[in-house]
């Protein structure tokens, strides 16, 4: 794996991003920002995910001033998303939130672009300028690939913003192609110094969407490329947090929670080990701790085959085998698989 590349780093709150700070996971609400309660509601089930900063829309100007009471509400972190009206930017600003999201280009005259940039910088607010492959501005530059008219509109709105004495740039330049993405982000990524937030835009529902993202978001991270990241699906914010952090835990740039291990089954497996590992997989999404869990099909290989799992099972007929770091600790019934595997899982 790529050495990580080191930006400068950026605040967002008391969020560091970029300069070799952890990369930090994040999502966006999926509620309407004007119902604060909701808003607020879900905010805090995704920081109980792990979540560590939150993007609301801003579709107007209600929405902006409900940003006020939402960042009451809330421990983490709050990005405005803003396009095309400045004044919902100003009014974000003033509201408190911590960062801004928008496009310089879609928000029009210079003049509109430079009252946003002070108030900002007068905040203390970094600002990502966010390019979709899909919205992107016709020019510049005929005959340029996506990603490569992408890194150019992301350079135009960077040299914008520096031309305004702004340097709280994060920049995001997502598509849906995860061969386009992958180039475009390299590509920028020995141009400037800013952090990068990296994502694959509207990647799909978890099915497709996850391993699209894990694609691109994982070449990139590998690539060393990458300071915060989200995973965008099309289902509740929290499986995009999840994705996130399996993805961060599988380059082992991240640790939070267990990890399950669990073998695919076989023509040797004689319990029903799917069902088990399903179960064991919804419980230790309440348990905090690192551990390595291991859920195995047969006696025979299944423990060394898990031998680097902090706790398992290797199940056979009838009866399984429940192991620590690959060393038997005791034999038990077919119906007590999952309350002894959890006892010695919340024991450990
Ligand atoms: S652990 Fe056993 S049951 Fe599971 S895949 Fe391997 S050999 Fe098959």
């Amino acid at each position: 794996m790529n050495a990580r590349r080191i930006s400068k780093t950026i605040k967002i709150g008391d969020v560091a991003i970029g300069g070799g700070a952890p990369v930090v996971v994040q999502s966006m609400t999926k509620t309407d920002t004007r119902n604060a309660r909701a808003t607020i509601d879900q905010i805090k089930e995704l920081q109980h995910c792990g979540c560590e900063l939150v993007r609301v829309a801003v579709p107007d100007a209600e929405a902006a001033g409900a940003i006020v009471d939402i960042k009451k509400g809330i421990g983490i972190p709050l990005v405005a998303d803003i396009h095309f009206d400045y004044r919902l930017a100003l009014k974000s600003l003033e509201a408190g939130v911590d960062g801004l999201r928008l496009n310089p280009g879609n928000i029009g005259e210079a003049n509109k672009v430079k009252k946003v940039a002070a108030a900002a910088k007068e905040r203390g607010v970094p600002i990502r300028i966010g390019l979709n492959a899909g919205s992107l501005p016709k020019a510049p530059g005929p005959g340029l690939s996506v990603a490569q008219r992408m890194v150019a509109s992301a350079l135009e709105q960077i040299h914008l913003l520096e031309s305004l004495d702004f340097d709280l740039i994060k920049i995001s330049m997502k598509a849906f192609d995860v061969p386009t993405t992958i180039e475009a982000y390299r590509d920028i990524a020995d141009k400037v110094p800013y952090p990068l937030h990296i994502g694959i835009t509207e990647a799909g529902t978890p099915r497709t969407g996850v391993i699209r993202s894990t694609v691109g978001i994982g070449t990139l991270l590998w690539l060393g490329i990458g300071d915060t990241i989200r995973v965008s699906l099309t289902t509740h914010p929290r499986e995009e947090v999840f994705a996130a952090y399996e993805i961060l835990k599988s380059l082992n740039l991240r640790q939070r929670g267990p990890v399950l291990v669990s073998c695919p089954t076989c023509g040797r497996t004689e319990a029903d080990v799917v069902k088990l590992a399903e179960e064991v997989e919804k419980r230790l999404q309440k348990i905090d701790k690192p551990i390595k869990v291991a859920v195995m099909g047969c006696v025979v290989n299944g423990p060394g085959e898990a031998k680097d799992a902090d706790v398992g099972i290797a199940c056979g007929k009838g009866k399984g085998v429940i192991f620590k770091k690959g060393k038997k600790l005791a034999t038990v019934e077919e119906k007590d698989f999952l309350t002894a595997l959890m006892k010695e899982v919340e024991g450990f």
